[in-house]
Parts: structure tokens; C-alpha cells; sequence
């Protein structure tokens, strides 16, 4: 096995062991999950399964961080990192299931409160017909009848506030599961690692763009993707990458307005979303965050000049100037690379390419 503190009985399958079966394969990982202590969730299994077919280092070196006895809710990180797509589903399924519970309680309820209100109407029906019966209704007939309806009443009244209360509690037990509901909307559009919107939330806000013809007047994208990070990457490890792209994250965001969707399209790579600004606003908003960037994000804890400075290249283009969501983003982008052909650490509209067909910077910067 890969992961150094997990038991021997767990070693990933040799080409002598490959014919391995499956149940094999299976109970070996439980029984290394079981000697680390760790809880036979299919979340937990899918995680130690992965480790164990050694297919993803990086959740490899990530597991084995976590020592011989893992906490469960470091698991519960790896499994929303690395699995996001099962831990929704998982999250999905749950609310679905408690819903689908809540709603049978209700219908329940109102089921149980028919049958008492057939029961109240027939002794109502029972007590009117006894009287249109009986030609003489004595003083004693009249007082048994209305002493029958007094108690159905009284028994209704008393249903009725259980059923309130009743009602009470589900709705509260349903808000809650709402309000969990809101959350994993949020989490699912969510990037885990810098908190922006992600790819999903991006896609769909940039597709609104077009919507409408105002909105279309003074929108824009901005592309920033960090420079030469695979050498930050090479140089000083990927947890010091991580941070960088999670500080980088946070400048944007905070650069940004509130209204302005900023999401982490990429591994580097990030944008923003405008309304509602003419194209030197957009100019300098893109300065402004590359300015911000170059000065303030620190490598290995220095900033600058001391340690190399972190730096990114933006493309903009103006929403009006293309057709489409694809063709804003194609745009952008182009604009973008033009941005790193030129050098890096810039600035560049679409409006301002030359033909790109013929410029040879573009295609220097391809061919690299
Ligand atoms: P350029 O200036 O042209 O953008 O060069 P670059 O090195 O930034 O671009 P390239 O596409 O060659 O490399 C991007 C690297 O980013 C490669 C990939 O391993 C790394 N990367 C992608 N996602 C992550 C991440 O989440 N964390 C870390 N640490 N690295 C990542
Ligand atoms: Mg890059």
C-alpha cells in the first residue's frame, strides 16, 4: 500500500496477486481501515480504495499526513477534496430520503386527522338523526344527545391543537432540512480550495450574460491565470502552490465588488464576471488585481522582490464584442495569451489585439 501507516495486510495488488478477487481486495481494506480505526463508511472506503489502487499521489501523500489513527473529519475533508461528486450524492441522497421521510409524517398526520373527522361527522350525522326521529324528544334525550356532541367536540378541539402542534414541528423539522438543502447548493457550487464559485457556478452565471440585451451592453470577462506556477510548484511543493493559488484567490475577491461573480475556473486559473462597466473601468479593475497580486502575495513567506515575486496575466474582453457566452470566453482567453506572449505580468483587452491570425507573438506563445 502506498500510504506508509497503513498495515501490511493492505499492499496494493502485484502483477503475481493481480487475479486478486474483488471480496479479497475488499476485506483487505476493511481490515486496514478497521486497524487504523477508522469507520467502514462507504465515504471512508472509497477514500482508503483509491489509496489503495494507488491511483491518486496526491490523496496517497494526504492519507499517510494523517497518521496511523486518521480523525474522522480529516477523512471527511479528503472525501469532500478529492470525491466531491460522491460526498454530494451522498449529501443528495440523505436530504432526499429525510424529505421523503417528513412528507410521509405529514401525510400521516392528515390521513389520521380524516378519520377523525369522519368519526366527529357521523356522530353529529348519528345525533340530528336521532332527533328528526323521535317525535317527542324528552329533556333526558336532548341532554344525552348534547352531552355526545359535547365530548366529540371537546375531543376534536383537543386533535385539532395536537394536529397545530403537530404541524408545528414538521415544518420546523422541514426548515431545517431546507436550510440544509440551501447549503449543499452553495457547497455544490462551490471551489473547496479557495471558496470562489467553481467551474459549474461560473458556466452557468456567464451563460446570463446573454440573456438580456442591457446586460449584454456593459458586460465583461476577465481571465487571470497565475505565471509560470508550475516552477513555483516544482520549486517550493504543491502545498506552498496551494496557498498561493488560495492568496491569489483571496485578492481577486476581495478586488472584485460584491456583485461581481469571481470563480476559480481551473487548476491557476480564475475569473471575473461584470456588470454594468465600460471597458477603461474593466482596464483598471484588471490592473488593479495584477498590481495587487505582484505585491502582495508571498512566496514561502516573502513578498517581492526578496522571493520572486508571484505574478498573473489577464485577458478582458468586453461582452458586446462577442456572440456568445463561448465566444466571450474564447476572446478573453486569446486576450489573455496575448498577455503572456507579451511577457507576462500584463494586461491586455480583446479590443486591442492585433489580427491574431498573423501575430507572431501568438504563435511563439503556442509553440513554447
Ligand atoms: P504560464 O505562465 O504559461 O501560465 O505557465 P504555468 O506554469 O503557470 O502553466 P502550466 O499550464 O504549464 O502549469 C500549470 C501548473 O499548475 C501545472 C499543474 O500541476 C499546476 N496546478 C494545477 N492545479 C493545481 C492545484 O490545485 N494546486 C497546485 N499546487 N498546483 C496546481
Ligand atoms: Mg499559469
Amino acid at each position: 500500500m502506498v500510504v506508509s501507516t497503513a498495515p501490511a495486510a493492505a499492499s496494493a495488488p502485484t502483477s503475481k496477486n493481480a487475479n486478486t478477487n474483488a471480496s479479497d481486495i475488499a476485506t483487505k481494506i476493511a481490515l486496514a481501515m478497521r486497524a487504523m480505526g477508522v469507520m467502514g463508511t462507504p465515504r471512508n472506503y472509497e477514500i482508503y480504495y483509491e489509496v489503495f489502487a494507488g491511483s491518486n499521489q496526491e490523496l496517497n501523500a494526504e492519507l499517510g499526513a494523517l497518521g496511523s489513527r486518521p480523525r474522522q473529519e480529516d477523512l471527511d475533508r479528503l472525501s469532500i477534496k478529492y470525491f466531491i461528486q460522491t460526498s454530494n450524492q451522498l449529501f443528495v441522497d440523505n436530504v432526499r430520503d429525510q424529505i421523503a421521510n417528513k412528507v410521509e409524517e405529514v401525510m400521516i398526520l392528515f390521513e389520521r386527522e380524516r378519520i377523525q373527522l369522519e368519526r366527529y361527522g357521523s356522530i353529529l350525522s348519528q345525533s340530528s338523526d336521532g332527533l328528526k326521529k323521535r317525535e317527542i324528544v324528552t329533556q333526558e334525550i336532548l341532554q344525552r344527545i348534547s352531552g355526545i356532541m359535547a365530548s366529540a367536540t371537546d375531543s376534536k378541539i383537543e386533535q385539532g391543537k395536537q394536529l397545530v402542534t403537530h404541524m408545528i414541528d414538521k415544518s420546523a423539522e422541514l426548515e431545517e432540512v431546507k436550510s440544509k438543502l440551501e447549503e449543499y447548493k452553495k457547497l455544490a457550487d462551490t471551489d473547496p480550495m479557495t471558496q470562489l464559485c467553481n467551474r459549474r457556478a461560473f458556466d452557468r452565471s456567464i451563460a446570463h450574460l446573454y440573456d438580456d440585451p442591457k446586460k449584454v451592453m456593459y458586460g465583461a470577462l476577465v481571465l487571470a491565470d497565475i505565471d509560470r506556477f508550475k516552477q513555483i510548484n516544482d520549486r517550493y511543493g504543491h502545498p506552498v502552490g496551494d496557498k498561493i493559488i488560495q492568496h491569489v484567490a483571496s485578492i481577486i475577491r476581495t478586488t472584485a465588488s460584491a456583485d461581481m461573480v469571481v470563480a476559480r475556473t481551473g487548476g491557476e486559473q480564475f475569473a471575473v464576471i461584470i456588470h454594468g462597466m465600460k471597458e477603461a473601468a474593466v482596464t483598471e479593475l484588471a490592473e488593479t488585481i495584477r498590481k495587487a497580486v505582484e505585491r502582495l502575495v508571498p512566496i514561502n513567506g516573502h513578498v517581492g522582490s526578496q522571493g520572486g515575486a508571484v505574478t498573473v496575466s489577464i485577458g478582458a474582453c468586453m461582452a458586446a464584442l462577442a456572440d456568445s457566452a463561448d465566444d466571450l470566453y474564447t476572446k478573453a482567453d486569446r486576450a489573455l495569451y496575448m498577455s503572456k506572449a507579451n511577457g507576462r505580468n500584463q494586461s491586455t483587452q480583446f479590443s486591442a489585439l492585433p489580427d491574431l491570425k498573423s501575430s507572431k507573438n501568438w504563435l511563439l506563445y503556442k509553440g513554447e
